[in-house]
């Protein structure tokens, strides 16, 4: 028999059960206890589950409070010295994941860890920080309660661990003039400690994640596999879980490992494994990551058994069936959803449903009748969707089909337009504006709430928007701006939006996926080729313009954003996708312009979020995403200014991509970076107008007009006056009014004092 688990399962609960308890625990709403209770519930289930799907493994160690790597730190004993303070506890945890309250020291709180994203997934890890006197010692002992709590619930356990050496590649020094690599040795010994007590607990299998495996490592690091998994060898045997890309590269160095057996992701990287297989030491097994853990999609498992049939036939039992990844990235619970069709609910597998899929793929791979027709029939709406027209619609793939170079063109070149900007936009130096969103307070929640639940007509609900629009309207004018936004007080979020409006999305009520700690997303889902049946942003941006005589700036989301943000196909590439979004925006743009609209932005946050794991791949990416955007504004006449605007602080690696997209203007995130970022810029010699953010809006502080001041003048140091715009870094949503009005006036004033010294 096919030996089957999975490498690891969402630990947030069928509907965020985790979620509003920690969120509880944390407003002191409840205790510990409670919270823990929670906790054992849901891992119990989980655990169930694993079983009546009969897996031959439970999976333990995949729960984490607020993220596993977090969880790793603990497990290591590695706190931040700043969070030290005697036997690390869950409170430890929480303080250096969100930082130490003021009201609970009395202090001023220390930080949290710096977060980031997880490979090229939307959750987030708390990045380990790392000194030269650094200690490993096991003092929290979750994962072996966890392995003990599911072992007596009658389980036969397989616990998960992140491996030394992703932990340490994945934090960051926090001295300078040291290398993390030397924590090695000490490292490796804590790392002893915990095999020990598997071996105790009676431990047959652990899944180590190295996942940094798939990434291009240089020598320093991969030469490190080999002691380090000597020094850990013990009587427990290891699977070695690699996901995310391809490993072919570190085959070699793999395969020297004294370990007991390898996992690949044949998901994201399908094309591995002949070589994998080929490369395979004699006595390992192979766990073949076959079905996808990380999008939403049913598997075509009469394919998948194909596809696995001649590693079957070479390895036996040596081949295992599993998930490409942990399930923490899908969705938990498919049945839990009533709001979709039949059909389109037989397209999706969401964890729960997978669990299944990986019991059935392995048995019919081990030849079992009833298991094969089970697939062949399981299979058939995913089969059928691929002829259905509803799904591949004529008149979107004929657009697609005759896309040229031509379509991503706009009609002049950057110094052309902007001499006819000038005429049409009568700006002044250093122009003002917003980045789109303003607060969105309760009141206006409230009222999309209401209209989502039914209780406002149409008209009801246009009428109280158009009352937030005149309202922040009206505030803008008072603050003085120069470029006005209607504010997207109709907009839950930038992408759920679009999703929403544009055929070709499904959203749905439970598709939850956690991104870290207690906080979810709910990706809407790619199902068909993208159309837009009618203008989006038109009407509420006309009724806008109507109201000021200032120029209201028009507000998309981007089409590689939007791929970002969502759960693609994954029968026709990323690349297509985001076309068909791309021609879409691309007729937003004309009928903006066309109502009256002179500038329009076309926010493209994530594009940098989106770069393949491997710096091969990126300009391949790079090539298509540029595209995708400039197709998008292609539509946008010489007198019509685009804007765009991305909020990171680091745009070496893509600098080239970015001036590629030849926005008219860009707006970036600078303000807590120092203006520092301005230096690729400068260095590049960007030749568009550039609006560096000169208001933090990720605090609640208000930015002094003498800071905000010090700030335009050290951008105006590098990039040229004429071509400078004053912003804040992003959206306002997130703020109140009160700080929010007085910020913006503290930026207006400023710009008045340097345009009155520049004059
Ligand atoms: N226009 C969006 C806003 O202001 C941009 C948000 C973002 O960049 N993430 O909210
Ligand atoms: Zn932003």
């Amino acid at each position: 028999m096919t030996t089957t688990h999975i490498l690891g399962y969402p630990r947030v609960g069928e509907k965020r059960e985790l979620k509003f308890a920690l969120e509880q625990y944390w407003n002191g709403e409840s205790d510990v206890k409670a919270l823990q209770g929670v906790a054992s519930e849901i891992r119990k289930n989980n655990w169930a589950l694993q079983q009546d799907n009969q897996l031959s493994f439970a999976t333990a160690g995949d729960f984490a409070w607020y993220d596993h790597v977090l969880g790793t730190s603990l497990l290591l004993g590695h706190v931040p010295k700043r969070h030290k303070n005697g036997f690390p506890d869950l409170d430890t945890l929480f303080r250096i994941g969100r930082g130490q309250s003021q009201a609970s020291c009395g202090c001023s709180g220390e930080a949290a860890s710096d977060m980031t994203k997880w490979f090229n997934t939307n959750y987030h890890y708390i990045v380990p920080e790392f000194s030269a006197d650094d200690k490993f010692e096991l003092s929290w002992t979750q994962l072996f309660d966890e392995i003990n709590e599911a072992q007596k619930q009658g389980h036969k356990v397989k616990p998960v661990l992140l491996g030394p050496l992703s932990y340490l590649y994945l934090g960051k020094e926090v001295e300078e003039g040291f290398d993390r690599l030397t924590l090695l040795p000490r490292l490796l010994a804590a790392y002893q400690g915990i095999f020990a007590k598997l071996e105790k607990l009676n431990v047959e299998w652990v899944q180590i994640d190295e996942p940094i495996l798939s990434l291009e490592l240089d020598a320093k690091w991969l030469s490190s596999f080999k002691l380090a998994y000597q020094v850990i060898r013990s009587d427990v045997k290891v699977l070695l879980t690699t996901y995310f890309d391809s490993v072919v590269d570190a085959l070699p160095t793999i395969t020297e490992l004294a370990i007991d057996g390898l996992h690949v992701d044949l998901a994201s990287a399908p094309e591995q494994l002949s070589e994998v297989v080929e490369a395979l030491p004699e006595n390992w097994v192979l766990s073949a990551g076959a079905i996808n853990g990380r999008n939403v999609w049913r598997a075509n498992l009469v394919e998948k058994r194909e596809s696995l049939t001649a590693a079957k036939e070479k390895l036996g039992e040596r081949l295992w069936i599993g998930t490409s990844c942990s399930l923490l990235h899908s969705p938990v619970d498919l049945e839990l959803e009533t709001g979709l069709s039949a059909e389109t609910q037989s397209w999706f597998a969401f964890a729960k449903q997978k669990v299944a899929e990986v019991n059935w793929l392995a048995k019919a791979l081990d030849g079992d009748k009833q298991a094969i027709e089970y697939c062949e029939q399981y299979s058939q709406p995913i089969i059928k969707r691929q002829q259905s027209t509803s799904v591949n619609k004529a008149s979107v793939q004929k657009r697609l089909a005759n896309l040229t170079p031509a379509d991503a063109k706009r009609s002049a070149n950057y110094a052309e337009r902007s001499h006819h900007q000038k005429e049409v936009i009568k700006l002044p130096l250093l122009p003002t504006t917003t980045i789109g969103s303003f607060p969105q307070t309760s009141e206006v929640r409230k009222t999309r709430a209401a209209f989502k639940r039914g209780e406002l007509t149409q008209g009801q609900y246009r009428e109280i928007i158009q009352g937030f629009i005149q309202d922040t309207v009206e505030r803008q004018q008072a603050i003085g701006l120069d470029v006005l936004v209607h504010g997207e007080a109709e907009r839950n979020d930038m992408v759920e939006y679009f999703a929403e409006n544009l055929a070709g999305f499904q959203t749905t009520q439970f598709g939850w996926v956690q991104s870290y700690g207690s906080r979810c997303v709910k990706p809407a889902i790619v199902v068909a080729d993208i159309e837009r049946e009618q203008a989006i942003t038109v009407d509420w941006t006309q009724y806008a313009q109507s109201l000021t005589d200032k120029p209201m700036k028009g507000m998309l989301t981007g089409p590689v954003t939007i791929l970002c943000w969502t759960f693609p196909r994954e029968d026709i590439s990323r690349e297509a996708i985001t076309n068909q979004l791309a021609f879409a925006l691309q007729d937003e743009v004309a009928d903006l312009q066309s109502a009256g609209i002179n500038i329009i932005q076309i926010d493209e946050p994530a594009i940098r979020e989106g770069l393949p794991l491997k710096s091969r791949d990126h300009q391949e990416y790079l090539n298509w995403a540029v595209n995708a955007f400039k197709v998008s504004a292609a539509s946008a006449k010489p007198e019509t200014q685009i804007h765009t605007h991305m909020c990171y602080s680091e745009f070496n690696e893509i600098i080239d991509s970015v001036a590629a997209l030849d926005a008219d203007v860009i707006t970036i995130e600078t303000s807590r970076s120092n203006m520092e970022l301005l230096n690729a810029f400068e260095e590049f010699n960007y030749p568009n107008e550039i609006g560096p953010g000169v208001y933090d809006i990720h605090s609640p502080n208000v930015p002094s007009v003498e800071w905000i001041e010090q700030l335009i003048e050290k951008a105006a140091t590098r990039i040229p006056v004429e071509r400078l715009w004053v912003n804040p870094d992003c959206g306002l949503k997130t703020r109140n009014w009160q700080e929010t009005e007085q910020s913006l006036k503290n930026l207006v004033e400023a710009t008045h004092r340097l345009r009155a010294k520049l004059a």
